[in-house]
């Protein structure tokens, strides 16, 4: 099979569909089978049948519902049948993509041709999923959503240690200090980082459940209890500790109850000025569980395909991939302009975040 045609067998149709077999992955409609990548509320479809890593379908199931699974390990091939004469069989892998707990990329062969498919993704370290992998493929799609070269974020010790220091002059002041943190993944980042260091933490009953989830698994958390449900009754359970609660729950009274704070956003859009005053907050930080820029590139480079599509990020990503001695491009979606994440974006889908 020759590179120059492979793109017809890739399109993006609110997900992205491999044509000539079954599979869609991430599907954002229902369909009959998809690739779930991780158990974020934006990729949480309802669909006749989900291939995901099992810790993606216990996440998913508590999130969103009962659901029919097939569970595939982490480098465990297995092979899917052609369904017609006219259609290919897949073999397929799943590995990990460093992005929350669960969180897998995908490996498709067909025909001896390598598909990769990233999912959100990050190289850098983390302490609560698995380290990223890459695999060398022909054909890499990848997300993107940190794709401008200003989006690199600080050295992970350098992020830590601002949040610490955020912790303990917010503490030694007698106030509050309090996370927004989205109530999967980044919410158990920082609840470990702060745990590992001695700090006791309380969280939101969405992340209490959540961690709780986490723990099946065998990622162990320190310090940290459930923030009472009635917190105006209960201010001085916050004694000396972090409290940990998703975006969404910022103006509410359970945070307005509370008379002395300090409020802080997880977030690598912590890189773009003015997103304090976005979120109303009193600082930022980019604590980030996806890749920045230079992760992005430095993935291309590892991967080494013959043709890049982006997708979920900035349109001019491809240029600088470009520049880079890729063919690359956007993965344009037929149905509905949708691949521009900006800051609107985001704040609804920190506000979804509520179901
Ligand atoms: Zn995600």
């Amino acid at each position: 099979m020759k590179v120059q045609y492979l793109k017809f067998m890739i399109e993006y149709q609110n997900g992205i569909h491999i044509k000539g077999t079954n599979f869609w992955l991430d599907a954002k409609r229902k369909v009959d089978f998809s690739f779930i990548s991780h158990a974020h509320v934006d990729h949480a479809v309802r669909h006749k049948e989900i291939l995901a890593t099992k810790e993606t379908a216990r996440l998913y199931e508590h999130r969103f519902g009962r659901a029919k699974f097939n569970i595939l390990e982490y480098n465990q091939p297995k092979k899917f049948h052609r369904k017609s004469k006219s259609s290919y069989g897949v073999k397929v892998e799943l590995f990990p993509s460093g992005h929350i707990l669960g969180g897998a990329q995908i490996l498709l062969e067909i025909e001896g041709m390598r598909i990769v498919y990233t999912g959100d993704f990050r190289l850098r370290k983390c302490l609560t999923a698995k380290g990223a992998e890459v695999k060398k493929c022909d054909i890499l799609i990848m997300e993107s959503t940190f794709g401008l070269p200003r989006y690199i974020f600080p050295h992970r010790k350098e992020i830590i240690k601002r949040i610490t220091e955020f912790v303990d002059q917010t503490l030694s002041s007698g106030e509050v200090p309090i996370f927004l943190a989205y109530s999967l993944g980044k919410a158990q980042e920082i609840m470990q980082i702060l745990g590992n260091k001695g700090y006791k933490t309380c969280v939101h009953g969405t992340i209490f459940n959540l961690t709780k989830i986490y723990e099946e698994f065998g990622v162990k958390f320190k310090n940290y209890k459930l923030y009472a449900k009635h917190p105006s009754d209960k201010v001085g359970d916050l004694e000396g500790r972090v409290l940990i609660v998703p975006p969404w729950v910022r103006g509410s009274a359970m945070i307005k109850n509370i008379p002395k704070k300090r409020m802080a956003i997880l977030t690598g859009w912590a890189l773009d000025p003015g997103i304090k005053n976005f979120f109303g907050t009193d600082d930022a930080f980019p604590l980030s569980d996806h890749a920045d820029f230079s992760e992005l590139t430095e993935y291309a480079r590892l991967a080494e395909p013959k043709k890049i599509y982006t997708v979920h990020g900035f349109s001019e990503f491809p240029d600088f991939l470009k520049k880079e001695g890729f063919d690359a491009e956007q993965l344009k979606n037929k149905t509905k302009a949708t691949n521009t994440f900006s800051k609107e974006l985001l704040l609804n889908y920190d506000l979804f975040q509520k179901s």
